[in-house]
């Protein structure tokens, strides 16, 4: 018997969270040898949230609850459902069903019975979503994934099943800044990948605007990457290699073809060298600042998956 926890943060989402509890249910049924629970936290919600989590509570024991005490955002929401749960297996489940129950049985199988560690959804499309939206999210991964060397797939969200093992991995990266797709990236662990197609939200609307998913995006480069401080460096030497042919072309032209020195050239030559250089030494100490926060995150060096 395998114990399911089903971790669902929940913010304002009291018009849709009946029908999750309800068509979820029906899935964690079918599941053989499991024992189901549901966790949701409530992200600090101003709606009927809450009042709908106590209802659910009072009438099936399987169901739990957090509440916050504001609004702490998903990643916190997140963090906090996988703290408390204590299944052999967790989930994590968006509450308007854009996460589909339908692949629980999948995924369940997947861990139970073909040994992954983590089966994870994937979208395919991104139907239902602003097509603004969708062409900054491309660029997001595309540049995060150069940037931070992680395996960070487009589509990869945070709905997946995870066993016990890669649960504890996540929760040992004990960082104030969470960006969990990076964060699972990195403690490794074999995914099975499973695609759907996406859909429109059941009921409500979306919490995220285009700032806080730009916020979002900045803080995930900025958790996986220290490449932006690497980008002061490149300027500093185009600037200094610049400032060095000017340098050199002045030199030629007034020795060689004996024209006069112009001084705004000198001018322009010394600002371009000395600019190259702050930037270079900025970067040298930026090297040193990020190697610091890197460190200040205190991950783990190494996670181990099995021993004989
Ligand atoms: N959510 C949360 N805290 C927040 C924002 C969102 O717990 O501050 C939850 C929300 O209730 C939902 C999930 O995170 O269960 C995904 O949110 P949403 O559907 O708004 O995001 P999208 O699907 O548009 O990326
Ligand atoms: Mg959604």
């Amino acid at each position: 018997m395998k114990k399911l926890t089903i971790i669902v943060p929940c913010y304002n989402e009291e018009e849709v969270l009946k029908l999750f509890y309800r068509e979820t249910k029906r899935y964690t049924a079918e599941l053989p040898d499991a024992e189901t629970e549901f966790l949701f936290v409530d992200d600090g919600s101003s709606d009927g949230t809450l009042q709908i989590l106590r209802s659910l509570a009072a009438c099936d024991s399987s169901c739990h609850y957090i509440t916050f005490s504001r609004n702490f955002g998903k990643e916190a929401a997140m963090y906090a459902g996988l703290q408390a749960a204590d299944g052999d297996y967790c989930v994590l489940m968006d509450a308007d069903l854009q996460h589909p129950p339908a692949l629980l049985p999948r995924m369940y199988a997947a861990l139970k019975d073909e040994g992954y560690d983590c089966c994870a959804g994937r979208r395919t499309t991104r139907d239902g979503e602003g097509a603004v939206r969708n062409f900054l999210s491309h660029c997001f991964y595309r540049v995060i994934r150069r940037l931070s060397r992680m395996d960070m797939q487009d589509g990869a969200g945070d709905f997946r099943m995870m066993t016990r093992r890669m649960v504890d991995s996540v929760l040992s990266c004990t960082e104030y800044n969470r960006y969990m797709k990076g964060i699972f990236s990195f403690v490794g662990f074999e995914t099975k990948w499973i695609p759907f197609e996406n859909t429109a939200r059941a009921a409500g609307r979306s919490k995220w605007s285009l700032k806080s998913l730009f916020r979002y995006a900045v803080d995930g480069i900025f958790s996986f990457s220290t490449a932006p401080i690497a980008l002061s460096g490149a300027v500093g030497v185009l600037l200094f290699i610049l400032s060095l042919f000017l340098a050199f072309g002045t030199a030629v032209s007034t020795l060689i073809f004996g024209n006069e020195v112009n001084g705004w050239t000198t001018i322009v030559c010394l600002i371009l060298f000395l600019n190259g250089m702050q930037m270079l030494f900025l970067s040298v100490l930026g090297e040193y600042v990020s190697k610091n926060y890197m460190e200040s995150k205190g991950r783990p060096v190494y996670i181990i998956k099995d021993k004989g």
